[in-house]
């Protein structure tokens, strides 16, 4: 949706997002395609008249920029969702049904662009993670469409002659902030919990993965009244701070990091706002001596999110197997690994594309260097031979690292990338131990034939979502979330929406006959 219609009378500055990779020319402004953002159903650029430049992380080619919002947009938004709000939430539930179900084909019929702009926008592999983010979109969509008429109350027999009952309401004005690693999926299962429980929204995606959402949300935009959905675009400690922290919003929805998270649940006590918290994790895969095979193989290596380079809050990122098949087991999982092609994201050959950008390259590189100067070994990956100007992108290859202690950085910290530690355990109390000593608790993998083994792992750890036997992505009908410090709240089913996007209002009525 590059803006046609925009008319700005100040000069236009451009901000770099990612480095160049290859020297590239810097942009002219006139010659890049713009993205606007959304406000009260039109486009817009900034106030400040800047603008973010997103370049691809696999190539460095120049996509297209987007506007560098600032509290003044943010504030814009905030009031068209607050005048949106009167008559939305009192939409019917065929209304908003039909919205998401119309919006749902309109995205469907343009998949394949979408899920390439995604490709190239995150460097993520168009075959195995882009396509199926813009399938799982159109599926939470029609999940979502009929959620409004779930949302149902109770009646309460507390009292003789009081009939007491239930409604949900919504909470009003949703502030919602989210991630770039799966930026459109993120971005529609907030939209579609918040507006089908009768909630208007303001959305900032993040600044490495603007476009694609921009691009998705136009299309929503079509089927709903002005203002019920607005996206504005910029920086996190910019415009998402001025947005979370804006006094008309009712309600903070954030995915990202913890260290962001909490500043958002600081912002959050000033004004007692309900939040909802989808943050880090590092994520324990347990293998028991029955699966020393290649199936738990191949999903042990599904469950690490190799192929979104391993930038998943659910990646299995520490190995743990049994020490009586720590050797073969793990031979079969660099077996699994080393058939994994890196390379050009929208390849229909690739498996695993690019990280993001420049910081996080660097953040991984370090967190393996660190390891292997520690004495750890690579027995796949580790640090890249050749620079990623010699590659053309930020490519790095999966990495397993063994001869590191449950407790260093590598093996207990998030690192957010295509790294994963594997450590030998020999009795089940001992690896729940450490399995469980995480300041994150958001997913978990047991490996195991045994059936009452895999049940007691699953009642043992302490985490959101526990995959015995599998490890797939999150799905609608999934009460998806975490516990300690990987969040608070559920998304992705309409119990979770229900739960974290309307609060339960009691109505006491006296039906006696003499009052
Ligand atoms: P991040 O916290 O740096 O950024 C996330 C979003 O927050 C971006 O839109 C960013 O612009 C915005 N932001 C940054 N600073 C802000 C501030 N001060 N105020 C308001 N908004 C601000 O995280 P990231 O690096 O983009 O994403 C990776 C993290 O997200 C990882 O920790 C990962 O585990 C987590 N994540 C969690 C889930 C989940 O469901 N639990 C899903 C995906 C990603």
């Amino acid at each position: 949706m590059p803006a046609t219609d925009l008319s700005q009378s100040s000069p236009e500055l451009v901000v770099e997002v990612r480095a160049d990779l290859r020297d590239l020319p810097a942009p002219e402004v006139a010659e890049v395609a713009r993205w606007l953002m959304q406000v009260d159903g039109g486009l817009t650029a900034s106030e400040s008249g800047e603008w973010l430049v997103s370049r691809s992380p696999a190539t460095g080619h120049v996509i297209g920029r987007f506007p560098r919002g600032t509290g003044a947009d943010s504030r814009r938004a905030v009031l068209a969702a607050r005048r949106a709000l009167a008559t939305w939430r009192t939409a019917s539930p065929a209304v908003r049904e039909a919205a998401f179900l119309a919006a749902a084909d309109d995205v469907e019929a343009r998949a394949d662009e979408l899920a390439r702009l995604l490709s190239r926008e995150t460097g993520n592999a168009l075959r195995t993670q882009a396509r199926p983010e813009i399938a799982s979109v159109i599926d939470l969509l029609r999940y979502f469409a009929g959620a409004a008429y779930q949302a149902q109350g109770v009646t309460v027999p507390a009292l003789p002659d009081v009939l007491t009952y239930t409604i949900r309401e919504p909470f009003g004005v949703v502030a919602a902030v989210v991630p770039w690693n799966a930026p459109a999926q993120l971005s529609v299962v907030k939209i579609a919990m918040a507006l089908s429980m009768g909630n208007t929204m303001v959305l900032k995606p993040a600044e490495d993965a603007s476009l694609v959402v921009l691009e998705v949300t136009a299309i929503l935009q079509r089927h709903l009244p002005p203002g019920v959905l607005n996206v504005v675009t910029g920086l996190g400690p910019e415009i998402g701070a001025a947005l979370m922290s804006d006094p008309d919003v009712d309600k903070l929805s954030f995915t990202g990091s913890t260290a962001v998270g909490r500043s958002v649940l600081a912002t959050a006590a000033q004004r007692i706002l309900p939040v909802s918290l989808e943050l880090g994790g590092k994520s324990p895969a347990i293998v028991f001596p029955d699966s020393d095979d290649d199936r738990t193989a191949a999903g042990v290596v599904a469950g690490m999110r190799f192929t979104r380079q391993g930038q998943s809050c659910t990646a299995g990122s520490r190995l743990f197997v049994h020490e009586s098949v720590f050797e073969s087991f793990l031979q079969r999982v660099a077996d699994a690994v080393s058939r994994l092609v890196v390379g050009d994201p929208l390849d229909d050959a690739t498996d695993m594309g690019s990280i993001i950008n420049e910081k996080q390259y660097a953040r991984v590189v370090s967190y393996v260097a660190s390891a292997l100067a520690d004495g750890a070994t690579a027995r796949t990956g580790g640090v890249p031979q050749r620079e990623p100007h010699q590659q053309g992108g930020w490519f790095m290859q999966p990495t397993i690292l063994t001869g590191l202690d449950a407790t260093a950085a590598a093996a207990c910290e998030e690192i957010f990338g295509p790294v994963m530690v594997a450590i030998p355990w020999h009795s089940e109390d001992e690896v729940v131990e450490q399995a469980n000593a995480s300041s994150y608790g958001l997913a978990g993998y047991v490996w195991s034939r045994d059936v009452a083994t895999a049940l007691r792992m699953a009642g043992r750890l302490q985490a959101g979502w526990v995959q015995v036997n599998r490890a797939g992505g999150q799905y609608p009908g999934l009460s998806y979330g975490g516990t300690k410090e990987s969040g608070i709240g559920r998304e992705f089913s309409i119990q979770g929406a229900i739960d974290s996007y309307t609060y339960a209002k009691s109505v006491s009525v006296d039906v006696s006959t003499q009052p």
